[in-house]
Parts: structure tokens; C-alpha cells; sequence
């Protein structure tokens, strides 16, 4: 079975967020399954990409508008990642220090559109030269999204139509939307099919994509169910399309994420979880007025809207002038406000709180290591993979009972169960929750049993990779 998939990021090449964390691990799990995949992704301006040795694979270009667009796609053998990458460099868009946004000033880029659709429509030409086309195309996310509805109705693309789609939502809340006057960044297609790219009057590759697509996924079966509810103006369409729609929660990569081998980490996991994670403890607090006999709680990620980042001052606040005796780490850059406030109330409690506002991956590492809790007050949360990794190095997640959090977190009451959970969004439920994982905290029996619990969670890809090989199967046979 050959795969193809297609995304912005991919780990370790370039990650901003779970998305290259799957497409980096997925692949590997699949051709386990005796699956042959290849990622295709844009060539970044990153320090990865220039470490790397290429093999020069095509040479093509296309008139986007009134652009002249050349680009030049290189592959990475297998034995660099455990599968193909295919990345494609086309000067002028992707030869940036970023994948979304500049690296040294955080402004979003302005050219979105352009940008996608070059890289879609470059991976195309480049397909549709090969003699042996995929069994299958597998699209992550709105920047892949305008694929499936190009591949079945370009002219130029009439080899492609037939090849199965399979569209995976990471995060619905982008959709990559624009305005039809520039359609003509577009290849030409069937134009009387043009109502497969609209939504609400404008080109919405996410929905083009729904519609299109052969197959749909999500990352978690929640989250499947809560985009029929609640999708920012595509809940029908989530309805209508239900009959071709699962939910795969996502997995781990245990290789690359093992607090027994992990390559950021001075100090490994042998037999000891605690006296593990108290070395990593000590060390992050090492040199800061926090004391390391108190419970640590954390949250890394982006500072967004849907992860309820803008929440955190406010817990963390009224967590300290509660009395709750429990200090925290905060790693993380985004909305500039949250930022600001997450320094002033560093700088208000230097003996409670620390504040890293930075991407850091290593520090990341270390703190999944070294925390007791990692909060998660997530408005939204297609899966998740934050409160996977803390598990697995032993940390209580303490999350909002949504999306892939629900489907991986479970209630501890005494004996069973990993994590600590509040179903509503609200300041008192969400501190009763740091209250119970306190009180579990400084009992030290029942927090041996939760960390054990924890440590016994499985989230590792190799079930949900066969839930992906079972719809590559399924798409194929329909084909
Ligand atoms: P999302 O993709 O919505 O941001 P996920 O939970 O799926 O959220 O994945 C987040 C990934 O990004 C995790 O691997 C997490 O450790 C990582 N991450 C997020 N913010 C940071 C940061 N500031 N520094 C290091 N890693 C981060």
C-alpha cells in the first residue's frame, strides 16, 4: 500500500505544534504494517533542512496568477526517519525562518494562500510525472485541503482523479478560507463543480476538503462528535458528512518520546520513577525560590484562544491566594497579552511562579520530567498529545473534559484512573480539580498508585496506526 501524506509540518523537520508530531510518527507505524509512505512537505529555511543530504528528484514551476513559480523537489532516504520525505523548495514562499509565522518577530506571514496552493499544486505536477501513483493521498489539515478537489477536477490532473483521499482535522478551528476573486491562483478546473471549494460565499479549503475527500478523520472520537455541535459554521456539513467520518485518537511516539533514552535529557529513567523525577525537579528549580517539596504544576503550548492559555494568570492567582501550596512553570509564546501576563505574575511571585516564554524543545522535555501536574484548560482540544507525553514520564495531567482529553484522561478516584479532570471552564471547578491532584500530592500512598497508573497508560501508535491502515483499506476497496 503506498501512502502519501501531505502537511506543513513534520517532525523533527519543522513542528510548531502536534501536527508534526504525528506526521512524524504515523508514517513509521504504518510501514511497520507493511504500508510504504512518503511525506511530502515544504522546504523551510529551518536549521534542519540545511543538516540534510538530498537526492534531487524534479524540477518543475506553474503560473500562480500572474507569478511565475519554479520549484525543485529533493527526497530524504528512508533511513534518516523510518520513511520518504519529499520536500518541496519553491523560492519566494517557503525560504523563510518559519513555518507559519517569522521566527524572530512572530508576525504571521501574509501570504497564506499563495503559499498553500504553490505547495499543492507543486506536489500535483510532480505526481502526476510518476509511473506508479499512490494507492492512496492522505491530506493533514486546511493547507492540504484544496488536493482532493483538484486531483478530481482539473484537466491537467485527469491521471489523479481516481486516487483515494483521505482528510485528517488536526485543528478545524483554521480553515486556510479566501475570497473567490482569487481563484485564479487556481489550475484550471471543471467549473461547474466550483460549489465543492465554496462555503459560505468564499474558497474554504478545510470544508473543500470534507466534501471532497473520500474519507474523514479526526484525531479523537470526541472531537469527531463535537465538530457536529460546534464547528464555526460547519456543523451541517459535519453532519452531512457523517457517514464517511472516524475519529482515530492519536498516539505517541515512544521511541522518540522515552523518558528511559531521551536524547534532551542528562539523566534518565532506570528503575526509580520518583527519585527520577525529583532529579529533574530539582534541577528546573534549581537556582529559583520555588520550593521542590511542593507540588509542580505546568502547562506548555501555544498561548491560543482554544488552548485557554488566557486562563492560566487568573488559576494561577487564585491557586496562591487560596493557600494551595502549588507552584508553576509556564512554557510557552503566543497572544502577546497572555504573555505580559504570565511575566507580571512571574515577577509578582517569584517564589511560585516561572515563566519561560519561548519554543523550546528540550526545556519541554525537562519539564514533562520534572513536573507532579500539568494543567490543560483547553477550550478545544482535537487530541491533544501534552497530556500523552506527561503520562508517559510519569506527570498527572489535570485537564477540561473535552475533545481527545475526554477520551484520554480518566477520573483518578483513589485506585484507578490518571489524571484529574473539571467539565466546565469555570474558575472554582477548575481550582476543586488543583485541589484534589494537591491532596494526592501530599499523600504520598495514593500518589505512588497515580503515578503507576499513569506510567501504565498506553498511548503508543501502534493501535491507532491500524485504524488508518483499516480506512486506507476501505478507501482502496471503494476505489
Ligand atoms: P497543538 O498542536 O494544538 O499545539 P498538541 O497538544 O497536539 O497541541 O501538540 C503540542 C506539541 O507542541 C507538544 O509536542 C508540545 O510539547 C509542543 N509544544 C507546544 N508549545 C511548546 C513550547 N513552547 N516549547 C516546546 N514544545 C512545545
Amino acid at each position: 500500500m503506498k501512502i502519501h501524506f501531505l502537511s506543513a509540518e513534520c517532525y523533527p523537520a519543522a513542528k510548531t505544534g502536534g501536527l508534526a508530531d504525528v506526521v512524524g510518527a504515523l508514517p513509521k507505524y504504518l510501514n511497520a504494517l507493511g504500508c510504504e509512505v512518503s511525506v511530502f512537505m515544504p522546504k523551510y529555511h529551518m536549521p534542519w533542512f540545511f543538516e540534510q543530504q538530498y537526492v534531487s528528484e524534479y524540477i518543475g514551476n506553474f503560473n500562480l496568477g500572474n507569478e511565475y513559480v519554479s520549484f525543485h523537489v529533493e527526497r530524504i532516504d528512508k533511513e534518516k526517519l523510518g520513511f520518504y520525505l519529499y520536500v518541496i523548495d519553491i523560492p519566494g514562499k517557503f525560504d523563510r525562518n518559519g513555518v507559519y509565522a517569522d521566527a524572530s518577530t512572530g508576525i504571521f506571514f501574509g501570504d497564506e494562500v499563495e503559499r498553500n496552493i504553490a505547495f499543492q499544486r507543486a506536489y500535483l505536477d510532480f505526481v502526476n510525472t510518476w509511473t506508479d501513483l499512490p494507492d492512496v493521498i492522505h491530506n493533514h489539515d486546511h493547507h492540504t485541503g484544496l488536493v482532493p478537489f483538484l486531483a478530481g477536477n482539473c484537466p491537467q490532473y485527469q491521471r489523479l482523479k481516481n486516487i483515494p483521499t483521505v482528510f485528517t482535522i488536526h485543528n478545524q478551528a483554521y480553515q486556510g478560507s479566501f475570497d473567490w476573486n482569487r481563484q485564479n491562483l487556481l489550475p484550471r478546473y471543471d467549473s461547474w463543480k466550483s460549489g465543492m471549494m465554496d462555503w459560505q460565499g468564499r474558497i474554504n479549503p478545510l470544508a473543500s476538503s470534507v466534501k471532497c475527500s473520500w474519507k474523514l478523520t479526526t484525531v479523537s472520537p470526541s472531537y469527531m462528535e463535537e465538530l457536529k455541535v460546534k464547528s464555526f459554521g460547519l456543523e451541517w456539513l459535519f453532519n452531512s458528512e457523517a457517514f464517511k467520518s472516524v475519529g482515530i485518537l492519536n498516539g505517541i511516539d515512544t521511541v522518540v518520546w522515552n523518558p528511559k533514552t531521551d536524547s534532551y535529557l542528562d539523566h534518565h529513567l532506570k528503575k526509580d520513577i520518583h527519585a527520577f523525577k525529583l532529579h529533574h525537579k530539582k534541577s528546573l528549580l534549581e537556582g529559583t525560590g520555588l520550593d521542590f517539596t511542593q507540588p509542580l504544576m505546568t502547562f506548555i503550548g501555544r498561548f491560543a484562544a482554544e488552548k485557554g492559555a488566557d486562563l492560566l494568570p487568573q488559576i494561577m492567582e487564585q491557586s496562591i491566594l487560596n493557600g494551595q501550596h502549588i507552584n508553576f512553570i509556564i512554557l510557552g509564546t503566543g497572544d502577546k497579552g497572555v504573555e505580559y501576563q504570565i511575566k507580571a505574575l512571574a515577577a509578582r511571585y517569584p517564589n511560585r511562579v516561572i515563566a519561560h516564554i519561548m519554543y523550546n524543545e528540550a526545556l519541554s522535555r525537562k519539564i514533562y520530567s520534572g513536573s507532579d501536574f500539568l494543567i490543560m484548560p483547553s477550550r478545544v482540544e482535537p487530541c491533544g498529545l501534552n497530556q500523552m507525553y506527561a503520562l508517559r514520564y510519569g506527570t498527572i495531567p489535570v485537564v477540561h473534559n473535552i475533545g481527545g482529553l475526554k477520551d484520554s484522561v480518566f477520573e483518578f478516584d483513589g485506585k484507578t484512573g490518571c489524571g484529574f479532570k473539571f467539565k466546565n471552564l469555570e474558575l472554582g471547578e477548575i481550582l476543586y480539580a488543583t485541589h484534589k491532584a494537591k491532596e494526592a500530592y501530599y499523600s504520598p500512598a495514593t500518589f505512588k498508585t497515580l503515578v503507576k497508573n499513569a506510567l501504565n497508560m498506553d498511548y503508543s501508535w501502534e493501535k491507532s496506526a491500524k485504524s488508518y491502515y483499516e480506512v486506507y483499506k476501505q478507501v482502496i476497496k471503494d476505489e
